[in-house]
């Protein structure tokens, strides 16, 4: 863990928007995130994946063999900025954000990240330092809810036969295949590109209800980018620079 998290940081997300303008890579979508937020747009599952979302398999290779885990990504446009920005800076999705997003900064991705990465949320991020204080044990007890979250979706794709489409009972395209080796608990992988694969793809106009303004709410702790999964039984994170989120 990283010293600042072991010391207790302050934060309030103030919802600037600034991380979601970052994203360095697709953004993990579990199961949940998927279905709640195919809902709020009013879009089938099927329509969801197919306009915002990537297929991915990773191929995880590990002494024991090899296991394949299915996910889907919020696929980020090579700009870094999230499809779900409005003009506004507002996510157009707070309500059913995905969870790696309302789970930042303390998230293992950061938690377990370099110092560096740290050092460049504290450049951007004006939420850090505000509002309430999260000690270490209670990032701690946010670190093992997001294990046991993942650990849950693990599961639940295992008893769905490793089969997410039918996990999330709709048809997907054909996944791409991400190799993953792990050595020593580091896992090492070729990249798929973020940019969407599917030139042809179109998205609709979003329908959404009305959001509040920036100014009426102050963000409980903020969410965010995913972390690195250090062994086979772990979902992938894509890696990247921090990101928080609004
Ligand atoms: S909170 Fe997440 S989903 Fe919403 S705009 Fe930011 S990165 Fe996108
Ligand atoms: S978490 Fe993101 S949206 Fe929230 S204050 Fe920090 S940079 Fe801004």
């Amino acid at each position: 863990m990283i010293a600042a998290f072991r010391r207790g940081v302050r934060f309030r997300c103030t919802r600037c928007g600034e991380c979601c303008t970052r994203l360095s890579a697709n953004l993990p979508l579990s199961a949940r995130d998927v279905r709640r937020i195919s809902a709020h747009l009013r879009m089938s599952v099927r329509s969801f994946v197919a306009a915002y979302g990537l297929h991915v398999v990773d191929r995880v290779r590990h002494r024991g063999g090899v296991i394949d885990i299915p996910s889907i990504e919020l696929q980020v446009p090579a700009s870094g900025t999230c499809v779900f920005l409005d003009s506004e800076r507002q996510c157009a999705i707070q309500a059913v954000k995905p969870s790696v997003c309302a789970r930042t900064p303390f998230v293992e991705y950061v938690a377990e990240g370099s110092p560096a990465r740290w050092q460049e949320a504290l450049s951007y991020c004006p939420g850090i330092g505000l509002g309430e204080r999260y000690p270490r044990a209670r990032i701690e007890r946010l670190l093992r809810e997001e294990m046991a979250s993942e650990a849950a979706e693990i599961d639940a794709i295992v008893r769905s036969g490793g089969d997410l489409a039918r996990l999330l009972r709709t048809q997907l395209p054909p996944p791409l295949v991400r190799e993953t080796t792990t050595t020593g608990g580091e896992r090492h992988g070729t990249s798929i590109p973020r940019t969407a694969p599917h030139p042809e793809r179109s998205r609709p106009a979003l329908d959404l209800p009305a959001r509040r303004r920036r100014s009426d709410t102050v963000k409980g702790q903020g969410g965010s980018e995913a972390g690195r999964r250090r062994g086979p039984a772990r979902r992938r994170r894509p890696s990247g620079p921090t990101r928080l989120t609004s």
